[in-house]
């Protein structure tokens, strides 16, 4: 609707074309809000800046189906790299579908817009009208046709770590401490050892987080590194990584196609996910799982429930505050976890302690509870002992199907729970 002073007004406004804006728009004008979506870049999805790999684990908490055809790889196991310690996880809950982040962000916004979402490409939120506390009254949008006035009744921020709209409320989002930053590369001409397995490394390399080996296809693969310790050169964790003799041996006839680096979220800017009438989704409101910080999946179900929550406010059936604990009884339980690990990440990612890249190897691939892990670490536990409780989880003929038994077990559990 364009009023007289031509602003536009809607009842739902979603910055940022992501997975959480389009999640967010597509939920709230299915639901009968006049949605409008806004996205600065021209084309949604461009340039990808991910690792592009959604856990399989996660797909029955999806609010919708992803058509299969956006899946365009499968890797059926995932292998753990540290100090030249290996194990490796395999099975429905450890397996990882490959993306393509442009094309499946630009489904989910047509999906929006089928929805009934008008989606505004080149449309730049610079600023904000404030009335008291944080009630968003109008967002001035930067478009190439002149700037204009968008009125909402409520306003939704998937604007990633850049968090425009969090700045402009006045919070000070700082990603040097804390998100981790990423080098990621598309290769092509890899030999990889094995196409469909996921490769996680851990190392002084990439400290406090993890490197990466995607594969997107027989022979092309993301490969990243990441850190969250601001004064470490990711260029040279990046080098050392890519010597590695199991990299090199994969790598070194590769080329890159294409820089899909960037920023991921480990803590967060802001306490909450309501600030009156603005909800946070996505890397604004760090939305996804650590240690693995898999954002695209967690982002979609918190921003579905944000347009969700949002449409009901304006029919009147509920209050925004409702949000947080739609996502608590969708999720909660995996951010349980996945909180309990960001202090353990920062507080190891100084460390050069060959034991404890090799103990973050037993708690990723979930040989040891973090229980058994803070244990063994306060125990000052020697090398070998640790790697022996890797090298008997490898020759064990019980130790792994119990194990998959018993995750199988909690994550029906959830989804149970969740019905
Ligand atoms: C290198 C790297 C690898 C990753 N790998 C994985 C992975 O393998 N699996 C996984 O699950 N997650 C991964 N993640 C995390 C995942 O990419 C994010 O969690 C996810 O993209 C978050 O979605 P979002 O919608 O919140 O934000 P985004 O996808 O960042 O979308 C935000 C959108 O808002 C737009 N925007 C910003 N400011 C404005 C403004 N002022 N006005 C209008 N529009 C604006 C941006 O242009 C952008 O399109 C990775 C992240 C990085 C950096």
């Amino acid at each position: 609707m364009i009023t007289r002073d031509m602003t536009l007004t809607c009842d739902v406004l979603v910055v940022g074309a992501g997975p959480g804006g389009s999640s967010a728009a597509g939920a709230a004008a299915e639901a009968g809000a006049h949605t409008i979506m806004i996205e600065k870049k021209s084309r949604i999805g461009v340039p990808v800046q991910c690792g592009e790999g959604i856990g399989a684990y996660l797909i029955p908490f999806l609010p919708f189906p992803i058509p299969p055809e956006q899946l365009i790889w499968t890797l059926n196991e995932i292998a753990f790299w540290a100090d030249g310690v290996t194990t490796a996880r395999s099975g429905k809950l450890w397996t990882t579908h490959l993306l393509n982040r442009a094309a499946f962000d630009a489904w989910l916004a047509r999906r929006a817009e089928e929805k009934g979402a008008q989606v505004l490409r080149d449309a730049e939120l610079i600023e904000l009208t404030i009335k008291t506390g944080y009630t968003v009254t109008s967002a001035t949008v930067k478009t190439p046709e002149g700037v204009r006035e968008i009125a909402p009744r409520v306003l939704i921020a998937a604007d990633g770590v850049d968090a425009t709209v969090l700045r402009l409320l006045g919070f000070k989002p700082d990603k040097q401490t804390t998100c981790g930053k990423v080098l990621s590369y598309e290769m092509a001409n890899l030999q990889l050892r094995n196409p469909h397995s996921f490769q996680v490394f851990l190392g002084d390399f990439a400290p406090g987080v993890y490197a990466y080996i995607l594969p997107r296809s027989r022979t092309t693969a993301n490969v990243g590194v990441g850190t969250i310790v601001p004064e470490r050169k990711l260029r040279e964790c990046y080098d050392t990584f890519m010597d590695l003799p199991p990299v090199s041996a994969q790598v070194s006839t590769g080329t890159i196609v294409q820089d899909k680096s960037g920023w991921a979220p480990i803590r967060s800017f802001t306490e909450q996910w309501v600030y009156d009438n603005v909800l946070l989704v996505g890397d604004a409101a760090n939305q996804n799982f650590k240690p693995f910080v898999e954002g695209i999946i967690p982002t979609i179900i918190g921003g579905d429930l944000a347009g969700k929550t949002a449409a009901d406010f304006i029919h009147g059936l509920g209050s925004l505050a409702a949000y947080p604990a739609r996502v608590q009884a969708t999720i909660g339980s995996l951010y349980a976890e996945s909180d309990r690990l960001i202090p353990l990440l920062y507080e190891l990612s100084t460390s050069r302690d060959p034991r404890d890249h090799v103990l973050r190897l037993c708690l990723f691939a979930n040989i040891i509870s973090l229980k058994q892990f803070e244990h063994l670490r306060r125990a000052d536990t020697d090398y070998a002992t640790i790697t022996t409780i890797v090298e008997r989880w490898n020759r064990s003929t019980f130790r792994q199907p119990v194990a998959d038994l018993i995750e199988r077990l909690g994550f029906l559990y959830l989804r149970l729970k969740r019905r």
